[in-house]
């Protein structure tokens, strides 16, 4: 029967995978937005002008996030949404950020993880909303 030191050694073990398989992908999609916009957008939109575009974008997820799931409605000819296209812009944009800031985001997910893992590690365990 696993104690919670098994339990916790099981994690870490599944944490440091998903860690290696995720850093190589989010490598890759920086480089790759960098790569397009050296090659095709000319420079990035400096950083003041990207982060107001990443509210635009995330404002037209809230748009169709409140009319699917929430009490708005569409209007005629709205219907023809598209989630993960809204959402795959958002994350362009944070990585558009990234590379303009010098933020790694493997480095920076690690460490985000790491917190979750530890600091917030019962937190929602313990609430009793969730239940
Ligand atoms: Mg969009």
């Amino acid at each position: 029967m696993y104690n919670y030191f098994h339990l916790d050694l099981i994690f870490l073990k599944l944490s440091a995978k998903l860690i290696i398989f995720l850093s190589m992908k989010i490598e890759a999609a920086q480089k790759i937005v960098d790569d397009w916009i050296k090659d095709k957008g000319v420079r990035y939109f400096n950083e003041l002008t990207n982060t107001t575009i990443l509210m635009e974008e995330v404002g037209e997820l809230a748009r169709i996030i409140s009319r699917k799931y929430g009490e708005q409605s569409f209007k005629k000819g709205e219907e023809n949404f598209d989630i993960a296209d809204e959402i795959a812009d958002i994350f362009w944009v944070i990585i558009c950020i990234s590379n303009q800031t010098g933020v790694d985001l493997t480095k920076a997910f690690e460490k985000n993880l790491e917190k979750k893992n530890t600091r917030d590690r019962n937190r929602h365990l313990q609430n009793k909303k969730l239940k």
